[in-house]
């Protein structure tokens, strides 16, 4: 036996036991299945949609795919944090690095040499420098496009 949640044309709502599906759609198909308040035959199953919600709750139960590849932050474990936190000190000192041997250094007047290469009135190349943050602010809202690296006005202050 199997329970249906039925609705009529009315929407109506209400109940019912069948042998199996096969005969839910042969009683429902001949007209013998009756909406209790309105007499219609026009019945239908209603969606299942407690069972929709709950598929959804189970699929976040879920556990994670794989521990070695954390997704989210808050799933990592202390030490995990820190090798990925000592990666990206890593990163940064190869940029910094890299900036270091490879791009002019030109101290305070970085805004002015950025701008003025965003607006090409200087050669074109890779520059070094210190900003404010006032003046990383007003290159922001100018478009120039430009990197700052974590800690590096500290060397200068
Ligand atoms: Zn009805």
């Amino acid at each position: 036996m199997i329970h249906y949640q039925l609705r009529c044309a009315d929407d109506h709502g209400f109940e019912a036991w069948f042998r199996d599906s096969a005969t839910y759609d042969e009683q429902v198909a001949n007209g013998d299945v009756e909406c209790p308040y309105c007499g219609s035959t026009r019945v239908s199953r209603a969606p299942m949609a407690p069972f929709i919600a709950s598929g959804r709750a189970a699929k976040a139960d879920a556990p994670a795919p794989s521990d070695e590849q954390p997704t989210d932050i808050h799933h990592m474990t202390d030490q995990r944090a820190q090798e990925v936190a000592q990666q990206i000190l890593d990163a940064v000192g190869k940029i910094r690095q890299y900036a270091e041997d490879n791009l002019e250094d030109v101290g305070k007047d970085f805004a002015e040499e950025a701008r003025k290469i965003h607006y090409g009135e200087a050669e074109e190349r890779g520059i070094r420098g210190q900003a404010s943050d006032e003046e990383a602010r007003e290159l922001e809202e100018e478009g120039v496009e430009f990197f700052r690296l974590p800690g590096a006005n500290r060397r200068d202050s």
